[in-house]
């Protein structure tokens, strides 16, 4: 890459933050948005700009919205003594999309990596403990991901929500390990929400 400018490169080193972007891809994205899609690039510039200013996280579920609170604990109609726990703002759209929840949300941000020290300060620990002691919860319901660090994220929220009056459930284990909630169909999902298992 000597030939090319430092704003060349720096762009290239930006895309790089992209999911599953290496150097290569990086480039050649780089290539293409400054030969062929000018004015799509500017329009990435202007849209992220925005974006970036406007959308933050939720004041009580995480999730990312615009405004103080998202749509979903503005809704009074949603049932507010269900809370379902998940690891990312994507997971609320496939659960909403999959239509088998009219409770609240708690987006982790985060998972817990069972190789790793466990490091609980990752995600939002004590905002969740918040939520649970002051709102009227019943149920708890623990979607992460049927991956390692999914089931290892819901042995520790098990182990530290089991001392509150709550009930508490896990989706259905009918998925092979290694499914995210994000790539599972509507239809599949919202089976292991009904088919959920209480955790006690
Ligand atoms: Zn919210």
């Amino acid at each position: 890459m000597k030939s090319q400018s430092d704003a060349f490169s720096d762009l290239v080193e930006a895309l790089k933050v992209l999911p599953n972007v290496g150097p290569k891809t990086a480039q050649r994205m780089a290539f293409d948005l400054l030969q062929h899609h000018r004015t799509g690039a500017q329009r990435i510039v202007n849209t992220l700009q925005t974006a970036l200013e406007q959308v933050q996280h939720c004041r009580l579920c995480n999730t990312l919205c615009e405004g103080d609170l998202c749509s979903i604990c503005s809704d009074k109609t949603r049932d507010v003594s269900r809370l379902m726990i998940v690891q990312m703002p994507v997971d609320v759209f496939s659960m909403e999309n999959a239509h088998c929840h009219d409770g609240l949300y708690f987006v982790l941000a985060g998972q817990i990596q069972p190789t790793q020290n466990q490091d609980l300060q990752s995600i939002a620990l004590e905002q969740l403990l918040a939520r649970i002691t002051e709102h009227a919860i019943q149920e708890v319901i623990i979607a992460t991901d049927f991956t390692a660090e999914g089931n290892a994220t819901a042995f520790i929220l098990f182990e530290l929500l089991k001392r509150f009056p709550i009930k508490i459930s896990r989706l259905s284990q009918g998925m092979p390990l290694g499914s995210e909630l994000e790539y599972i169909d509507a239809g599949t999902l919202a089976q292991a929400v009904y088919e959920r298992k209480s955790m006690q």
